[in-house]
Order: structure tokens, then C-alpha cells, then sequence
């Protein structure tokens, strides 16, 4: 699950990292007010979406006077938002953070995240911040600085030295201690919120000589919320993608791809194994849909339903495994949904396993038009074909 900016600084100024100050802004009305709380001109106005780029798509905006903010927000508020790592269409933008103008003397990054070779939360430093760090990554990975935290010590006093004294020139003044301390209180953070990513992009030292965190990222891993209501209450699903918000509310395993072809299908690991299939045959899945070992009828239905509103879709792939789940239970699930929307895509259909011949019978007297596959390699071969027959 990912912050918005406006949370994640929240989260930080708890913490006691510096961020500059801010308000949210919902409509364009309050803008007065919110002008008069905040420090300034200048001010900043940012979009609050999770796609990051907004820099360079324009979404983050220096005003310097209440005149070009509101311009800003007129042009911001409600529209949709192109970055480099958001779709062609864009996003919408809901929500803007206004926050005060910050004098950048020197730019860094400084991010968390686990190196899954090292198996350890690492801290990744880096003089090149701002913008760029995706082509500083690439074209000088010298200047990215990494220290793994061995998960039995912590963070160690000695690590923040490591990153910072390979600064030239070295920070001034009380720099150096609070760049120190923001690596320390970032660690404590990745690892009390179950973060699988922190990221501060740009980490600045002010004209000041104060350290601040001008941009915040926080990704939690989904399966330690339950530890951590208060994290959970901050999901923002109009940033999700509709279908996966359906799914998720369904209690099933869904995720969006790129392809043509719907996918239902039971387990994780026949799900993966028939992704696989679907491509040698030539084709692309439209999703990953694990209904799992123990899905009702309901799921099932709400699972197809969720296929069957994908546009994309071109052909259906239902490859079903009876065990807990049994294939009477599927069949009328999936009879259940097509009684409620029109299945206009070729449907294929392979069961096997625990009441195979009920479900078999259900599905042949239901009048639904349906192609049976012997086995996974045949239904993927039928599949590919009618997509390739539509062109
Ligand atoms: P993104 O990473 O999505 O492009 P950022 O929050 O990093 O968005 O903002 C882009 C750039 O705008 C930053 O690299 C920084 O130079 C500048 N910026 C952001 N917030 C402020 C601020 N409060 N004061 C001054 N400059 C800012
Ligand atoms: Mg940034």
C-alpha cells in the first residue's frame, strides 16, 4: 500500500524528520486560507497522486504570488496528471499540497528498501537528488551510495558516516549530524511500519543549513496492515486500479497485465503455470486471478464479473484444478455471472478434479457457449487461436 506525499511527511514530522510546512487542499475555495497559514511567497503547489515524475509532468508548480497559485490550482485540481510513470491518459488529481517555498542549497536522495540478494534493509545515499536519480542510477551508478543494515544490529552510527563522509564537499555547520540522524530515524521507520520502501527525493540542505525532506514515498507491505491501522485508514483506492479495488473486496488474488486474454483459475501456482501456457501459445493474459482453494460460489461469480468487465478482454480462459474448491461450485458461479452480464468473448473451459462431471453437466445444460479443453496446453492453444481469429 502507498502514502500519498502528504501522509508519508506526516509520518515523518512525528518521527521528527524536518518537513517543510504545508496544508492539504481539497477544493479550490480554501485556497485563501490556506495561503495565510503557510509561509510565503514563494509557495509550492503539489499534486498528490501516487505516480512519482510529477516534477517533470508538471505537477509540482512554484508560485510566487496568490495570483499564479490559484492559476496553478485551476489548472491542477481535478484534471488529469501525465508523468513519466503514468499511463498516456494520465491521473486525476484530487487532492494538491500547498507548502512553503524551500531555499535548496545542496540536493540528495535517500532511500530505503530491501536488497533481496543481501536479504537485508538497505540505505541507498546519493549527491545527484532531485529529478534524475533514475538516469544517475544508469549513467554513473558510481555515485549511488549503498549501506546494507544487518537485521540482528540495526542501523549503526558508523553506516550514516560511511554514506555521508563520501560527500565532497562535506556539509557545514550541523549538517552532517542531521543528515545522520534522518538516516537513522528512516530506518526505525522502514522497519516499525513494515515499509517496503522509504524514499526521499530530494533530502536538501536549506540556504539555512537546515536538512529537510522536500518529496516522501512509504510503501507498506500489504500483509503486516493488519499490524497497522492507522497506516491502513490512509488508503486512497481512487488511485487504485478500479477492478483491482473490486477484486480486493472480494478477497480475491487479482492483478491487471497487459494482455487480451481473461484468466480465472484456482491457486497461485497453477495460476502462474497458466500464465505461462497462455504465452508459449503466443498470447498475453489480461490478468492473474487466483479465486483460491476455498472460493464460494459468490467469489466466483464476483471473479468473473470482474473479467468480464475488463474491455480488453478478448477470450476467457477458465482452468480450474478441483480440490477444496469443488467444479460444481465453479460452474455455478460462473453460470450465476453470466446471468447477470453478456459473455461476448469466446469462453474456454478446462475441469478437472473433484466433481468434474457435475460441473461438466451444469455447464452443458446451461446454454452457455463454451469450448472444452482436454488439458492446460489445449485450453491455451484454443485461447490463442480465437484471439488470433479476431485479429
Ligand atoms: P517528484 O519526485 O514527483 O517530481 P518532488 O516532490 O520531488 O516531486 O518535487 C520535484 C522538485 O520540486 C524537487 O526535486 C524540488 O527541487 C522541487 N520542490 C519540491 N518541493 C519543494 C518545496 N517545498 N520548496 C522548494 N522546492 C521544492
Ligand atoms: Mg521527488
Amino acid at each position: 500500500m502507498k502514502l500519498h506525499e502528504y501522509q508519508a511527511k506526516e509520518v515523518f514530522q512525528k518521527a521528527g524528520i524536518a518537513v517543510p510546512k504545508g496544508r492539504l487542499l481539497t477544493s479550490s475555495d480554501k485556497l485563501g486560507s490556506v495561503l495565510e497559514e503557510i509561509p510565503g511567497p514563494p509557495w509550492v503547489i503539489k499534486a498528490q497522486v501516487h505516480a512519482g515524475g510529477r516534477g517533470k509532468g508538471g505537477g509540482v508548480r512554484l508560485v510566487k504570488s496568490p495570483e499564479e497559485a490559484e492559476e496553478a490550482v485551476s489548472q491542477l485540481l481535478e484534471k488529469p496528471l501525465v508523468t513519466p510513470q503514468t499511463t498516456a491518459e494520465g491521473v486525476i488529481v484530487h487532492q494538491l499540497l500547498v507548502e512553503e517555498g524551500v531555499d535548496i542549497d545542496r540536493e540528495f536522495y535517500l532511500g530505503m528498501t530491501v536488497d533481496r540478494k543481501l536479504a537485508c534493509p538497505t540505505m541507498i545515499f546519493s549527491p545527484s537528488g532531485g529529478m534524475e536519480i533514475e538516469e544517475v542510477a544508469k549513467q554513473s551508478p558510481g555515485l549511488i551510495f549503498k549501506e546494507p543494515a544487518d537485521p540482528v544490529t540495526g542501523w549503526m552510527p558508523y553506516q550514516a558516516r560511511n554514506l555521508i563522509y563520501r560527500l565532497s564537499p562535506l556539509p557545514q555547520g550541523t549538517a552532517v549530524r542531521q543528515l545522520s540522524s534522518v538516516m537513522k530515524k528512516i530506518f526505525d521507520l522502514f522497519i516499525s511500519n513494515d515499509c517496503s520502501l522509504l524514499e526521499i527525493n530530494p533530502l536538501v540542505i536549506t540556504k539555512q543549513g537546515d536538512v529537510v525532506a522536500l518529496d516522501a514515498k512509504m510503501t507498506i507491505d500489504d500483509n503486516a496492515l493488519y499490524r497497522h491501522k492507522d497506516l491502513a485508514e490512509m488508503d486512497d483506492p481512487r488511485e487504485k486500479d478500479p477492478l483491482e479495488v473490486l477484486a480486493e473486496a472480494a478477497n480475491l488474488n487479482y492483478i491487471r497485465l497487459n494482455g487480451n486474454i481473461g484468466a480465472m483459475v484456482n491457486g497461485a501456482g497453477l495460476a502462474m503455470a497458466t500464465m505461462d501456457v497462455i504465452k508459449l501459445a503466443g498470447a498475453e493474459p489480461a490478468n492473474f486471478l487466483d479465486v483460491g482453494g476455498g472460493a464460494s460460489e459468490e467469489m466466483i461469480t464476483k471473479g468473473f464479473e470482474i473479467i468480464l468487465k475488463d474491455e480488453r478482454v478478448k477470450a476467457i480462459l477458465i482452468n480450474i484444478f478441483g480440490g477444496i474448491l469443488r467444479c460444481d461450485v465453479l460452474a455455478r458461479g460462473v453460470l450465476e455471472a453470466a446471468k447477470k452480464t453478456d459473455i461476448n468473448v469466446p469462453l474456454i473451459v478446462r475441469l478437472e478434479g473433484t466433481n468434474v462431471e457435475e460441473g461438466r453437466r451444469i455447464l452443458q445444460e446451461s446454454g452457455l457457449d463454451f469450448l472444452v479443453a482436454k488439458d492446460i496446453a489445449e485450453a491455451a492453444e484454443l485461447v490463442a487461436k480465437e484471439v488470433r481469429k479476431q485479429g
